[in-house]
């Protein structure tokens, strides 16, 4: 037999768990065809791994790179950290369906994450559409879909009112959902804290969670609080699991904010922990910095962001109104994650904005913003960012405990996921969050090599068979005869993101191989043009 690639003299870390082995690898027409402790037979191409770790292709359980396909398809940012699968259309909030007739409300609310999403012609209305549009774009790592909840809400018509669903809508929404499953996708997800979802109803999403049950599909949630109310919203997710009879649950990027309530994941973790011995499947996933990243504008209590983009943006205008929201962010509002109560606005700092105005500003605190803009207050700051950019404001927001940090990332029912964008490393946007460039690089240098929080096997368990097993991929995951060739090549003691909160687009160090579907799409730590990545559709 002859190979299109063999890896040589490595140490492979399979996936399972297990402790590695020495092994050499054989790969034949895109699948794993022979693990051997040697391989002597001809090959094309000969990759000498000594020194290095080789792994399964790591499974980006939450990924936002769907948002950025139309402007890049490059995937730079996640391929150079490993990435060989991407789960998208999280937080409620995906790129399909776009009902006929909403598009020009789609294409608003997208331009508040850069302004080429407004102008961009998305070639697609249903879901089938939109996968079949994926398929033929071609992309470099595979990627798998969700439908996001805000996506079925716009397509029911109760759009960005505050209301939930009436049973026509909800009817209608049930038929979008069903016909995004039967074209593949995983599941459903919500971002409960986003307007209009955080107008949704627990019973209003168990009625949709059941429809993702009879195709034994996942319910993915951005929770509805991750401060205050964090032990209240984990709850939530499990009752839908409960009642709904879905295959699982996934709590998105589990985290703590808010100093005040650091030490809660104690809760939380056990509460998954015994929703697993009840029988019921809830996992979590989480990136490895201190700092979230999401919306200026989510800042502004729920009443605040009913409606349409325009609606919302004329209403903030309004000084009265204005009155009113500083009042209500002082007084609070049960059940509401108030940020800037809880962070201040010296913890959040902006990360892009959409007026050429703002520029010089990014990755500067709003307190930072005030002096340097010469504002009265925060307030005033808060207010005029948001009005020129019209919503289009992204930040960062420092948040989170390393105590809760570590508790999470070790607990068995966690996966490694970034909550982040393939961006080419040249992106002229703004500053992303770091976690885009460094995320799996991140917890295999900093917590495992130095912090030795847990071993090397754990932690690539959690980036590879634990997301696979989740999704039901039967042939991913595992360093495994048959398998697709998916593959990671490190060197475990250079292993290191690079980019930082100021300077976040600078990729990893210690990572120069890596292998999707029996193609090398990284070489000497460089990303080709190749594009060999899939749509993985659910599994029936
Ligand atoms: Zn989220």
């Amino acid at each position: 037999m002859s190979f299109d690639i063999v890896i040589k003299n490595g140490r492979i870390i399979n996936g399972t768990g297990n402790p590695w082995f020495y092994g050499e690898i054989g790969i034949k027409d895109g699948k794993i065809a022979r693990i051997r402790p040697k391989i002597n037979a001809d090959a094309k191409k000969v990759i000498d791994a000594s020194g290095m770790i080789v792994c399964p292709g790591f499974i980006d359980i939450h990924s936002h790179t769907d948002y950025i396909l139309p402007v890049s398809r490059s995937q730079e940012s996640t391929l150079c950290q490993g990435v060989t699968t991407a789960v998208v259309g999280m937080c409620g909030s995906g790129m399909a369906p776009i009902p006929e007739g909403k598009e020009d409300e789609f294409k608003k609310r997208m331009g508040t994450l850069d302004p080429v999403l407004e102008q961009f012609e998305y070639p697609y209305h249903t879901f089938k559409e939109y996968l079949d549009y994926n398929e033929r774009k071609r992309n470099p790592a595979n990627l798998i879909f969700l439908v996001g909840y805000e996506n079925l809400r716009w397509a029911g018509g109760q759009g960005g009112e505050d209301r939930s669903a009436t049973h026509e809508e909800l009817e209608k929404m049930k038929c979008y959902l069903r016909e995004a499953m039967e074209a593949g996708a995983f599941g459903i997800s919500t971002g409960l804290i986003y307007a209009p979802q955080v107008f949704v109803t627990t019973i209003e999403i168990i009625e949709l969670a059941k429809i993702v049950a009879e195709y034994n599909g996942l319910y993915f949630s951005h929770i509805r609080g991750e401060g205050e109310t964090v032990i209240k919203a984990v709850k939530e997710v499990i009752d839908i699991v409960e009642k709904s009879g879905c295959a699982g649950g996934q709590i998105a990027h589990h985290k703590v904010s808010g100093e005040k309530f650091w030490g809660r994941s104690k809760g939380t973790i056990r509460l998954i922990e015994e929703a697993n011995e009840r029988g019921l499947s809830i996992t979590c996933d989480q990136y490895p910095y201190n700092r979230g990243m999401s919306d200026l504008a989510t800042a502004l209590p729920p009443w605040a962001r009913k409606g349409s983009h325009d609606e919302i943006l004329e209403r903030i205008k309004d000084h009265e109104i204005q009155e009113k929201i500083k009042k209500d962010v002082e007084k609070g509002i049960e059940g509401w994650e108030n940020w800037i109560r809880d962070e201040c606005m010296k913890n959040l700092y902006v990360a892009t904005v959409n007026s050429d105005k703002w520029k010089d500003i990014i990755g500067k605190n709003l307190t930072e913003i005030t002096q340097i803009k010469g504002k009265s207050d925060d307030w005033e700051t808060y207010f005029q960012l948001i009005i020129d950019n019209e919503l289009g404001v992204m930040i960062t927001i420092e948040s989170m405990g390393e105590e809760d940090i570590r508790r999470i990332m070790t607990s068995r029912y966690q996966m490694v996921g970034t909550d982040g964008f393939g961006i080419p490393a040249s992106f002229s946007a703004g500053a992303y969050h770091p976690r885009c460039f460094g995320t799996y690089p991140r917890v295999l240098g900093k917590y495992v090599r130095e912090e030795k929080i847990m071993t090397l096997e754990q932690a690539i368990r959690k980036m590879t068979s634990f997301p696979a097993q989740r999704l039901r991929l039967q042939n991913r995951g595992l360093v495994l005869e048959g398998n697709w060739a998916d593959i990671v090549i490190f060197n475990p003691d250079r292993i290191i993101d690079k980019g930082t909160y100021e300077q976040p687009y600078q990729l990893p160090e210690g990572i120069p191989h890596v292998i999707v579907n029996g193609e090398i799409v990284v070489q000497n730590g460089k990303k080709n043009k190749k594009s060999p990545g899939i749509v993985i559709r659910r599994p029936t």
